[in-house]
């Protein structure tokens, strides 16, 4: 490489550039190794309006948020500025860049807190990959600077560069998809299970309850979380095919536990399949097929579906009531429902959103809402599960509010099928 080209780069850029040379040396047929460059959107417009301190603990924020990513998948460089490299050094193919990309800007879907500001932080990123022959780091280096602003100047999250020119994050989504296509096809996606505790009576010998949950294993990428899996599902068209192989597992799953355990399943169901015929269906042929009695399967529906198309979806649910099922409204609290609906609620239960049990023992407003949760679905003849349970003190207090259920990390973290038996045992749910 020319001299003056090396002097052109900042200490940052040059040390990434070294890394990325590593990593290309090492790197074999099997791997592809990308870069991803970070530029945070209005950067500038939020130093001159907060000032650098506001800037500088943002940085420093999303430094920390970064972090957290898999340290052996994604190597973090600070490039200065508003910039931040991300070395990805064992692709399995383009597509998995884009779960790599998703990766990073789930970590920016919530806000940013400074003094009394919620910050909102949006990032484009531009990604680039190595390709056959194609083991150039300067090269790699300049196509990634390349995406990154043509993501900025499209407006687009992310962009790749690669083999085929530009791609856009739509045309690299078809390649993730097909990936997930045939993980679907042949039947790698796995069941994960985290127990609901009953709290309201030490005496309940009904059986334990647990909520199933997918997770996709990969050889690169360990297990990736229904965040990413379902939005490609959906963009794929195959929410019935996942629900119908959920429904299936799950109730498979049931029945081999056998008749001695009572208790049951939930399933989240996605918005909008709510109101599919199909679902109903799909779930009729489920329970005849494992001859499971119907209320030992609750479906999981968010919020908001009742709020967006009231009508439809009560009477949807309400059919499915009628066959046995239970319906759960999950993450209640987060929209905003009318007290009045609650008179002819089609369902059985609410499950507290996470985000109030967690704050309940330091925030007098989330305790308070989620007293006042309970205390209503109960009015109305629901179960009451809280989410996110993660310490004891926040158990003696929904305890002692009344909460039927509790989930969260302090009982169990979502297991596999196996461990979730070995639970049962433990727990004396048999
Ligand atoms: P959800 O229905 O609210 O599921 C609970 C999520 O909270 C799970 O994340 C679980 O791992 C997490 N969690 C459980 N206990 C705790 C805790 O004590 N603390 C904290 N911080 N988190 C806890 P997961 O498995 O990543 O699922 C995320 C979301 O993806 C779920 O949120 C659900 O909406 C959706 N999802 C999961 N499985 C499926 C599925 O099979 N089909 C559909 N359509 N959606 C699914
Ligand atoms: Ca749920
Ligand atoms: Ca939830």
């Amino acid at each position: 490489m020319p001299d003056t080209e090396l002097h052109r780069l900042s200490p940052q850029r040059q040390a990434l550039l070294e890394a990325l040379e590593g990593a290309l040396e090492g790197s074999n047929n099997e791997h592809l190794t990308a870069l991803a460059i970070i530029d945070i959107r209005d950067f500038h417009e939020l130093n001159r309006s907060f000032g650098s301190a506001c800037g500088d603990a943002i940085l420093s924020a999303i430094n920390e948020r970064l972090l957290q990513l898999p340290h052996d998948t994604f190597i973090l460089h600070y490039l200065g500025n508003d910039e931040f490299g991300i070395l990805l050094p064992k692709l399995k193919s383009p597509g998995f860049a884009v779960i790599c990309a998703e990766q990073i800007l789930a970590l920016f879907k919530g806000v940013f807190e400074w003094q009394n500001h919620s910050l909102k932080i949006t990032v484009n990123i531009g990604i680039a990959y190595n390709y056959a022959n194609h083991i150039d780091a300067n090269k790699l280096l300049l196509d990634t600077e390349l995406a990154l602003k043509h993501a900025k100047t499209s407006n687009q999250p992310y962009t790749m560069l690669g083999k085929n020119e530009q791609q856009s994050s739509d045309q690299l989504k078809w390649e993730l998809l097909n990936n997930l296509h045939v993980a679907m096809q042949q039947d790698e996606l796995e069941l994960y299970y985290q127990p609901k505790l009953c709290i309201n009576n030490p005496d309940n010998h009904q059986g334990a309850y647990a909520e199933a949950l997918i997770r996709w294993p990969t050889a690169d990428h360990g297990l990736i979380a229904p965040d990413i899996t379902i939005p490609l599902i959906e963009h794929l068209g195959s929410e019935l095919d996942l629900i119908n192989w959920l429904v299936n597992t799950a109730l498979k799953h049931l029945s081999e536990i056998g008749s001695s355990h009572k208790g049951g399943v939930s399933v989240n169901i996605p918005a909008n399949s709510v109101t599919s015929k199909a679902l109903y269906e799909l779930v009729e042929q489920a329970l005849a097929l494992w001859d499971v009695e119907p209320n030992r399967l609750t479906l999981e529906i968010t919020e908001d579906v009742l709020i967006k198309d009231k009508e439809l979806a009560f009477d949807y649910l309400s059919k499915v009531r009628e066959t046995g099922v239970r319906i759960s409204i999950d993450d209640f609290g987060t929209g905003y429902s009318s007290l009045a609906y609650f008179k002819h609620i089609p369902a059985d239960e609410l499950k507290i959103d996470r985000f109030f049990v967690n704050n309940m023992l330091h925030n007098e407003g989330d305790r308070n809402i989620v007293k006042l949760i309970i205390d209503l679905a109960h009015a109305f003849n629901l179960d009451v599960v809280a989410e996110g349970v993660e310490d004891s003190e926040t158990l003696d207090l929904l305890k002692s509010m009344g909460c039927d259920y509790a989930q969260g990390y302090l009982i169990s973290r979502p297991i596999p099928y196996q461990d979730y038996l070995s639970w049962l045992k433990e727990n004396h749910q048999f």
